[in-house]
């Protein structure tokens, strides 16, 4: 991983507009309630938020707040009550291979090999072989994974399980990487690994990443935007643009103690800190 941090970012990278105007992802006053027994639960309320191609978007907030509900939205798995969300300038309807999802727990097949398991897309959508093999090879490389590729997830620790996870979701080139508290069940150590590996693929990449954390300190050193969400009903109370993702020169333990990082960290904790929960 090292040498890429010389790396420049990739031209995509940056808010760029889509063709035609607009944003590459916008959420348009979208609202979501539950229902429940207990009556509705207002999860989200109006939410507006666009953002541009190549975008690391990190979002933070109290627990409950419709984190969740919304990356779901843009990976399709939910529609919201009302407002929209696009992608490219197309109303979301379902989910598709174009959006990658990460969840906290690796959802892997226990039954299948880590080659097999990372080349599960590529084979559901009849991807040729030869291809196919390429890409398996190209991730697992990328993330430490070629020599377990013949091991079953059960042999491999939790961090290593999250990131086949990851790879699972990055070899069907997805546009947009939605990754929900990937890294929450990780140690301390393997977490900021992780962060460097996620770090050095979306730079190399382009992509654009929609990031849910808990960790207000994970969302300032990865976002190139950290959004802050209220209780709930859900609603963007700030969406502030940092820029630690794009320094290459230092180092992520070196960036992590700077005063600049310390600075722009407390701003986004007295913001929760203020919040009414
Ligand atoms: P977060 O990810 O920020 O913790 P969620 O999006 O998971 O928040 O949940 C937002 C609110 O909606 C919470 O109060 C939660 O209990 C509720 N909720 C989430 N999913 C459902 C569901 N399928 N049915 C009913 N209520 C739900
Ligand atoms: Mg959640």
């Amino acid at each position: 991983m090292r040498p890429e941090r010389m790396l420049r970012p990739p031209p995509g990278a940056g808010s760029t507009p889509t063709p035609g105007g607009g944003s590459f992802v916008e959420f348009s006053a979208v609202c979501v309630e539950y229902a429940s027994s207990g009556g509705s639960i207002h999860a989200l309320e109006k939410v507006d938020l666009a953002f541009g191609e190549g975008d690391f978007v990190c979002i933070v907030g109290p627990s409950g707040c419709g984190k969740t509900t919304l990356m779901q939205t843009l990976a399709g798995f939910i529609k919201p009550t009302s407002g929209s969300v696009r992608l490219a300038g197309v109303e979301i309807e379902a989910p598709g291979p174009e959006r990658g999802v990460v969840f906290q727990q690796p959802a892997l097949f226990p039954w299948m090999t880590v080659a097999e398991n990372a080349g599960f897309g590529p084979t559901v959508r009849g991807v040729n072989p030869a291809e196919r093999a390429r890409k398996i090879e190209q991730y697992l490389r990328t993330v430490g994974l070629w020599e377990f590729r013949e091991r079953y997830p059960y042999e491999l620790s939790g961090g290593m399980q999250q990131r086949l996870a990851i790879v699972r979701a990055l070899v069907n080139d997805p546009k947009v990487l939605l990754m929900d508290e990937p890294f929450g069940a990780l140690d301390a150590l393997t977490r900021e690994r992780m962060q460097e590996e996620l770090h050095a693929v979306w730079r190399r990449t382009g992509m654009t990443v929609v990031f849910i954390t808990h960790s207000v300190e994970e969302a300032v050193y990865l976002g190139t935007a950290v959004v802050v969400m209220s209780p709930r009903p859900g609603r963007i109370v700030e969406r502030l643009q940092v820029n630690f993702s794009r320094q290459t020169e230092r180092d992520i333990r070196t960036i992590k103690a700077s005063p600049e990082f310390v600075a722009v960290k407390e701003q986004v904790l007295a913001l929760i800190w203020n919040m009414e929960v």
